[in-house]
């Protein structure tokens, strides 16, 4: 995602580059348009949000259609880059633009900045091209001094409300321009302290909260009084008179705050480059606080968090916008507005249906109502969670207001998993104790009694809600995995074991929650202080990654419900028909297809449901943990030579025949690649002297063979060491037993009248040869038994590309090869040198010190691994023109590598079953763009 949002950014910040040169040109010949006006003039419009930011053109495009919109004007985001450019000073031009523009609002208004008799008050605010909401500075009120304030009194007639905007406008100018904020002594805002310690003074019988309204005009005065002494106390300076000084100072800390400590980290956190600047609005005042028949609010077009065509939103009488978010007074919802002023309300039913015919998309406003006449002051994009993000774009094509291809890309698809996911209770989440935060490895919520061990879990499991809490995990957990309501890990990162397990099987996980101290031997878990014992509550939110104490109440999403459960009706799930509508679209759109990592026909039926085309990774390993044959498995690792060996191997296939035949059924004739056994053998193998020991009593062999076995396969870097097909080269008789029972399973469905489609896949091949030598074990194996059943069936053969050598020989491997899969998780790996497993501890330094934009496990990291893929496609097409081409490592379902995926040609991209969806919309959103 960060990826993405930094591919998208540094587009832009291509084209920031040539803005100074644009605005040369709509200007004078000599002179640079810095300034641009909006009200009875207009200059810009929504296009313009590079220059103008986000506020500034929309403001500018709310004009030029006619909404009430007080006049005003924008400086544009070249001087913020000037600004830092040249040490802080603006262009020689700027101050006679500003002066012709305020001249203009002047004359529109029929005020004067510092008049005596009808004062104009101004407002400053930031607006970048993507909002940074509350990121920057905002200063209100503009233009008051101990003159115009009296002048305002008169002008409007109610000397209360022009000194309750003298006290706000010192307040904020005060902290925003001259720095008086709060000390690390103080607990509180120094202004707020004044105004409290105040309300004491005023009325000492009071108890709780005192509304400002009952504070009185001189009383205001006095507030005043006590604010310019605080700001001359802290900083040393009177506060400014005059207007116009106060004008300059504004719009340098609205431009200084760009580079404020939280605009920062926002903009690391979001991928807004530096570069971009922000621009500044100066618009005419209208006061929401002038009495009753005034207000502030912010309303939405639909409703962001359920999509639901309502007018949504809050407002508050006698307020300035910024009360509303403030939270001191608690906001009424809009909808109230009706009966409290009902003309203004009217109004702005109508102008937020205009808003949405115009805009094409819900929008998010800001509206003042100034003794009944409605003005707005902002209209953005809306952000909405992904249920909101599918009903308002299956809803607006209904509505013909954007066609199915933009509805598309209107649903961001990171957020699609959220439709899918269980959720928490909102208000148990928010009276929950917030105990740590991890990875959010696999989307949802998920509460129960916690266990540290896998057989525990699936005990515990048969009583209630369990959480696998491990420090990390592997293919030994799996049966725990499986059984518990969801993962917690304390070490791995988003590719590590539980995370791709966890979200092949759609469980809640969250992983490296580095906080957690998992303490095996007491069987105890402590974070913050807390000490939980086996079989206390934990729950975990692995949308977020957030960790919390106890249990908190939970329900599957209604798409779940419909297409994986089938307990809901279809036509009842008003979830279901958006999201069904919307993938119907994907599917019209897409050029890429979209398979699943998935290992047990449930897998396969649930990926699917959600639209899988088949599967792009079996990973047959997983079947040996299953029942009892992991007993046969492990007799085959301990077997001395061959012929023991194919003993074993002889009680495996029966399993594998029948997992196959399984799987071949589930797909109903869609394509499966099952990948040949990866993982080092050591893997399978007891290391604790307990299970060991039942081993050995198994088995009835000695404890000492078993323990030199482990300590014979034991390496020092097993993720290079023997694995893939290294295995099957060494003993080519498993790769045989894989493949016969492959072909025997593919025979025994497709005599039931099922079609079938292997493709037999071998891993971590580096050179042709070794891809030649278990090619040809698969295929001998395969003449005998089509000889021996009388039967034949079609098969590929493949390879995983998942080491650099791989992709560099992609040529030669293709004359063997008749599909390549990116394993991305190990071509990352192997890539960087960066384990998948230990990076954890370093990786979130290196996308916070911009070393890294992402977590290359997570998104490929397309300048590096992509380059790979890209050479490898090259070379794989150069030698056999039709090879298929997929992915198969986490990357399948991370968006902005699936965009990737679709550059470079792949025919389809692999993911767990639950990812399936946030797949085919980023496919489809790939196709479209
Ligand atoms: C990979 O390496 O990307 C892959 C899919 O294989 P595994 O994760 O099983 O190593
Ligand atoms: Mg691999």
């Amino acid at each position: 995602m960060a990826q993405k949002k930094k591919a998208k950014a540094s587009n832009k910040k291509a084209k920031a580059k040539a803005a100074p040169k644009r605005a040369a040109s709509t200007a004078s010949k000599k002179e640079v348009k810095y300034v641009y006006d909006f009200g009875k003039k207009t200059d810009g419009d929504a296009k313009q949000r590079e220059l103008l930011g986000g506020k500034g053109a929309n403001l500018a495009e709310m004009a030029k259609i006619g909404l009430p919109v007080p006049p005003g004007f924008t400086i544009s985001t070249d001087v913020c880059t000037y600004f830092y450019e040249n040490n802080k000073k603006y262009p020689s031009v700027l101050e006679d633009q500003m002066k012709s523009s305020v001249a203009l609002m002047e004359k529109q208004q029929g005020k004067k900045l510092g008049d005596l008799k009808k004062p104009l008050l101004l407002s400053v605010r930031s607006g970048a091209r993507d909002s940074m909401p509350g990121m920057m500075d905002t200063i209100l009120n503009l233009g008051l001094n101990d003159e115009t304030v009296e002048a305002l009194a008169v002008a409007s007639g109610n000397a209360r409300f022009a000194w309750d905007c003298y006290r706000r406008f010192i307040q904020m100018y005060g902290d925003v321009v001259m720095g008086v904020q709060k000390l690390p002594s103080e607990d509180h805002d120094p202004f707020e302290a004044i105004i409290e310690d105040f309300k004491k003074e005023i009325f000492p019988n009071e108890k709780g909260e005192v509304d400002d309204s009952r504070i009185s005009v001189e009383q205001m005065k006095e507030l005043v009084t006590r604010f310019k002494n605080l700001v001359k106390k802290r900083s040393g300076e009177d506060f400014p008179t005059c207007p116009w000084e106060q004008l300059e100072g504004s719009v340098g800390a609205v431009f200084s705050s760009w580079m404020n400590d939280r605009a920062i980290v926002y903009r690391r956190k979001y991928g807004i480059p530096a570069e971009w600047g922000t621009a500044v609005n100066v618009q005419a005042m209208v006061f929401g606080n002038t009495g009753k028949k005034s207000g502030s609010g912010v309303g939405f077009t639909r409703d962001p968090a359920t999509g639901e065509k309502v007018l949504y939103g809050e407002f508050l009488t006698d307020a300035q916008g910024e009360d509303v978010v403030a939270g001191v007074r608690t906001p009424r919802p809009v909808a109230k507005l009706k009966r409290v002023l009902p003309k203004p309300f009217k109004e702005l039913v109508l102008v937020q249906k205009k808003l949405e015919k115009h805009f094409k998309d819900m929008q998010d406003f800001e509206f003042t109502i100034e003794n009944e006449k409605l003005y707005m002051l902002q209209t953005r994009n809306g952000k909405r969670t992904g249920l909101a993000a599918v009903r308002i774009a299956a809803e607006m094509v209904k509505e013909r207001l954007i066609d199915w291809k933009t509805a598309i890309k209107r649903v961001p698809a990171d957020q699609l998993d959220q439709v899918l996911a269980p959720v928490f209770d909102q208000a148990a989440q928010k009276a929950a104790k917030t105990l740590c935060k991890g990875l959010p490895a696999g989307p949802g919520a998920a509460s129960g009694k916690i266990c540290l061990n896998a057989e525990r879990a699936v005990e515990a499991a048969k009583k209630g809600n369990v959480l696998l809490v491990r420090q990390e995990t592997s293919p030994e957990d799996l049966r725990g995995m499986i059984a518990a309501e969801g993962i917690l890990t304390a070490r791995g990162g988003v590719s590590s074991h539980a995370a791709l397990v966890a979200r092949q099987m759609g469980k809640v996980c969250v992983c490296g929650a580095a906080e957690l101290d998992v303490d095996y031997h007491n069987r105890t878990v402590k974070v913050d202080g807390i000490t939980f014992k086996e079989g206390d509550y934990m729950s975990i939110n692995g949308t977020n990654g957030e960790v919390f104490a106890g249990e908190l109440k939970t329900a599957p999403s209604e798409i779940i419900q419909v297409l994986i459960e089938k307990k809901l009706d279809p036509k009842k799930s008003r979830a279901y028909q958006n999201f069904a509508q919307l993938m119907k679209w994907c599917e019209q759109a897409t050029k890429m297809t979209v398979r699943t990592n998935a290992d047990s026909p449930s897998q396969v039926a649930n990926a699917v449901a959600f639209g899988a085309t088949g599967i792009g990774l079996c990973r047959t390993e997983h079947m040996f943990f299953e029942g009892n044959r992991i007993d046969a498995m492990r007799q085959m690792i301990l077997a001395d030579d061959e012929q023991a060996r194919r003993k074993a191997l002889k009680k495996l296939l029966p399993y594998q025949r029948r997992d196959f035949e399984g799987i071949f059924k589930a797909l109903e004739g869609k394509p499966a690649t099952i990948r040949l056994l990866d993982p080092p053998l050591h893997e399978f193998l007891p290391h604790d002297l307990t299970a060991q020991r039942d081993l050995a009593k198994k088995l009835g062999v000695s404890l000492a063979s078993i323990k030199k076995r482990v300590e014979d396969l034991h390496e020092f870097n097993p993720m290079l060491g023997h694995r893939g097909c290294r295995l099957g080269i060494s003993y080519p008789e498993v790769t045989e037993m894989q493949a016969q029972a492959i072909f025997e399973a593919a025979i025994l469905a497709k005599k039931k009248g099922i079609e079938v489609n292997p493709e037999l896949m071998v891993p971590l091949v580096g050179f042709p040869r070794e891809l030649e030598l278990q090619v040809q074990v698969i295929h001998d194996t395969a003449k005998k038994v089509f000889a021996a059943k009388g039967e034949k069936v079609k098969y590929l053969v493949g390879t995983m590309i998942e080491i650099p050598r791989a992709a560099l020989v992609a040529d030669e491997i293709a004359k063997t090869a008749q599909f390549f899969s990116f394993g991305t998780n190990d071509l990352t790996q192997t890539t960087m040198g960066m384990s998948r497993d230990d990076s954890g501890s370093f990786l979130p330094n290196y996308t916070e010190l911009d070393i890294l934009d992402a977590n290359p496990f997570a998104s490929v990291d397309q300048s590096g691994v992509g380059q790979l893929m890209e050479i490898a496609v090259k070379k794989g097409k150069s030698s056999r023109r039709g090879i298929k081409l997929g992915i198969c490592g986490e990357h399948g379902g991370d968006p902005s590598s699936v965009e990737f995926c679709h550059k470079i040609g792949l025919n389809y991209v692999s993911c767990s079953p639950f990812r399936v969806p946030t797949a085919r919309l980023a496919a489809a959103q790939a196709a479209v763009s």
